[in-house]
């Protein structure tokens, strides 16, 4: 198949990079593994969205870009991008199963993946919240616990203490690394318990497997057991660039490095949102970075084939 422009990555970026491109008239071709919409169906509120005074919906805000990009004459491809091959006047990303997609240039938008531990794996469907829009009604009057206080899990934990009776939020480092505004939020949530300098070490679980217990680390005081029947892990974000070849510049983590149109320096590929090295990592951002990179294609690649 040939696309003028091919995007990897269905999430707020790819899908906003889709929908700039196919409406000034190019063919896009969108390669999606899963669901469209990114991170975004999972939350419950998405805040700071450029436009709007309140929080969103995430699902909601997902369904706007996903028409939006529709009615723009995006072609959506549900595959898994598996490799990507650089040549001179194009470039080739493959599917899994069979089959490939080539365009002039290539839109590297697949975000970061949530890391689990193998201790922890074997609790998804048993207490590990993977969901948390999905999931939370499921803990009305439960205990949870919340791994990991940056921005997502201040957002999980405030979310998540909707339902719960008691949410606990256990962050390794001293202090909070989420935003002051969010930090107030949870501080001024009777329902947020915080723990800091605390790491959590395992799960325990009932006969049948669930979660009904997690074990702590707490610096200075040794080991806690936490009852809990819910967790969620809101650390260890990676990059999903593992199939990327070595034409593509990652830094040490795996980030894309680009410059500030997004573009990987005279090349073909671009990379934009969570993905790119120096991401804010926010919706806001993850917009930002498919208008720089929708600009510079227009400028740069428009009509080439
Ligand atoms: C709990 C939580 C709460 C958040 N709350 C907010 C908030 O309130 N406000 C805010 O601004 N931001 C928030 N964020 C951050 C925001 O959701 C992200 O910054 C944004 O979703 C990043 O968009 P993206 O398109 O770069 O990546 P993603 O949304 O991660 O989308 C990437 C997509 O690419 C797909 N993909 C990956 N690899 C491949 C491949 N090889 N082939 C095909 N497809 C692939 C993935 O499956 C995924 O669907 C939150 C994040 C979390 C985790």
């Amino acid at each position: 198949m040939h696309r003028d422009i091919v995007i990897v990555g269905g999430g707020p970026a790819g899908l906003t990079a889709a929908e700039l491109l196919a409406q000034q008239g190019l063919a896009v071709g969108l390669v999606h593994k899963g669901p469209l919409g990114g991170e975004l169906p999972s939350l419950l509120w998405v805040d700071g969205v450029p436009g709007l005074d309140a929080p969103i919906n995430g699902a909601e805000l997902a369904s706007q870009l996903i028409d939006r990009a529709q009615a723009a004459g995006v072609t959506f491809i549900s595959r898994e991008a598996t490799a990507l091959e650089l040549y001179s006047r194009s470039a080739v990303v493959a599917l899994s199963g069979h089959g490939f997609v080539q365009g002039s240039a290539v839109v590297l938008a697949m975000g970061r993946r949530r890391i689990l531990g193998k201790d922890f794996r074997k609790f998804e469907g048993r207490g590990l919240i993977g969901c948390t829009a999905c999931d939370a009604g499921f803990y009305r009057g439960e205990t949870v616990v919340v791994c990991g206080a940056g921005h997502g899990g201040a957002i999980d934990a405030i979310n998540l203490a909707i339902h719960a009776e008691r949410v606990i939020l256990v962050e390794r480092s001293n202090e909070l690394g989420c935003s002051p505004e969010l930090a107030e939020q949870l501080h001024r949530n009777s329902v947020i318990e915080i723990m800091l300098s605390s790491e959590v070490s395992g799960a325990g679980a009932t006969a049948s497997g669930a979660i009904d217990a997690v074990h702590v680390n707490m610096k200075d005081v040794g080991p806690r057991t936490l009852p809990a029947t819910g967790l969620s892990i809101q650390v260890g974000r990676m990059p999903e660039t593992e199939f990327l070849d070595s034409g593509v510049g990652l830094d040490r983590e795996g980030l894309v490095e680009t410059d500030e149109c997004c573009r990987i320096p005279a090349s073909r590929i671009f990379a934009i949102g969570e993905v790119r090295a120096g991401s804010a990592r926010t919706f806001a951002s993850a917009i930002s970075d498919a208008r720089a990179a929708a600009h510079s294609i227009l400028s740069n690649f428009s009509g080439m084939a």
